[in-house]
């Protein structure tokens, strides 16, 4: 069966999409820690980020770059922080997430809450500042 996030790139689920190319895709984490949390997937579904070939692992992160970029320059922070867990989803995934402080990028602390329009609005800025 498809993962969540194959769903989500086959638009079966919506999301506030990001960024998309012909091998990656950014999507707004749904359940953020901090605003303008973002994952950025392969679209091959692999579960484990270590088991990508080697050129896809290296191009995920070039694209994970471009899109941090664009949601520095949306939400103000220190910078944009990566973290990879895949505890929950086994579709491979980076999380960049704007942090000021260690405590903002604690996977333990509450998520925040947005409502739609608010989750679309945020999309609509980082979208504009991405240089793809
Ligand atoms: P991890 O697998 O890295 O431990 O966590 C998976 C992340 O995916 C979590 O931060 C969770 O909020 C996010 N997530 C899970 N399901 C969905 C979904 O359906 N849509 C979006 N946008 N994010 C999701």
């Amino acid at each position: 069966m498809a993962s969540i996030f194959s769903r989500i790139v086959n638009g079966e689920i919506p999301c506030y999409k990001i960024a998309e190319d012909d091998r990656y895709f950014a999507f707004l984490d749904i359940n953020p820690l901090a605003k303008g949390h973002t994952l950025v997937i392969p679209k091959k579904e692999t579960d484990y980020i270590f088991e990508l070939d080697d050129e896809l692992l290296a191009g995920m992160m070039v694209f994970a770059k471009k899109v941090a970029l664009a949601i520095e320059k949306t939400v103000p922070c220190k910078r944009i922080g990566i973290a990879v867990l895949g505890l929950e989803v086994p579709h491979a995934h980076i999380h960049l997430i704007p942090i000021n402080s260690l405590g903002d990028i604690n996977f333990s602390n509450p998520k925040l809450k947005f409502s739609s329009d608010e989750f679309s609005a945020l999309a609509g800025e980082i979208v504009k500042n991405l240089d793809l």
